[in-house]
């Protein structure tokens, strides 16, 4: 074999075991099983979203302190502080971090806690729940099901039909009206 044949042999040869080593199956499962399949106002219907992974860094340069604390950091805004507490126009309350749809005005009502009130979310799908049990209490944490923003807690003393209450801090939301 000649040398310039050689090394382009190898050259290929070296092309094809580094592509080979980044398709294992391993690594296109990771990119699969990071779809889920989430509820659109927009598309009247379930539509498949890929998760959202960023780091500390980068959520700092989209979002405001305070949201980067609430959100990201599991924080709570001030009791009636918040921009969405005594607010009613007809919409949808998306995720201020990923802008997934989360909450429909529809479903809102006036707690008196301080925090925007849920009796449901948009769809079940939109949302993951988790036990938390900081602060000596045991409560369930809602956060967004695509990107983990934090967004607030559900408590039992919600109004019909559902009797839940979904206490979620203005600050993981942006409303848009329609
Ligand atoms: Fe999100």
């Amino acid at each position: 074999m000649k040398r310039r044949t050689f090394i382009r042999n190898l050259t290929s040869g070296l092309a094809l075991a580094v592509t080979g080593l980044w398709m294992t199956p391993q690594t296109l499962f990771a990119a699969t099983q990071e779809k889920i399949r989430v509820w659109s106002k927009k598309a009247k219907g379930f539509i498949m979203t890929e998760k959202i992974h960023k780091t500390d860094q980068q959520w700092r340069e989209i979002l405001s302190e305070e949201q980067f604390h609430v959100a990201r950091k599991k924080g709570t805004e001030r009791a009636f502080s918040g921009q969405y507490d005594k607010h009613y126009e007809a919409g949808v309350y998306r995720c201020v971090c990923c802008e997934q749809d989360l909450f429909d005005s529809e479903h809102k009502f006036d707690s008196g806690t301080g925090w925007p009130s849920y009796y449901q979310p948009i769809a079940k799908e939109n949302v993951a729940v988790e036990e938390d049990r900081s602060w000596f209490m045991l409560r369930t944490e809602v956060l967004c099901s695509r990107c983990d923003a934090h967004l607030g807690h559900i408590f039992n003393d919600g109004p019909k039909p559902t009797g839940l209450r979904y206490c979620i801090n203005s600050a993981s939301l942006k409303f848009t009206e329609g």
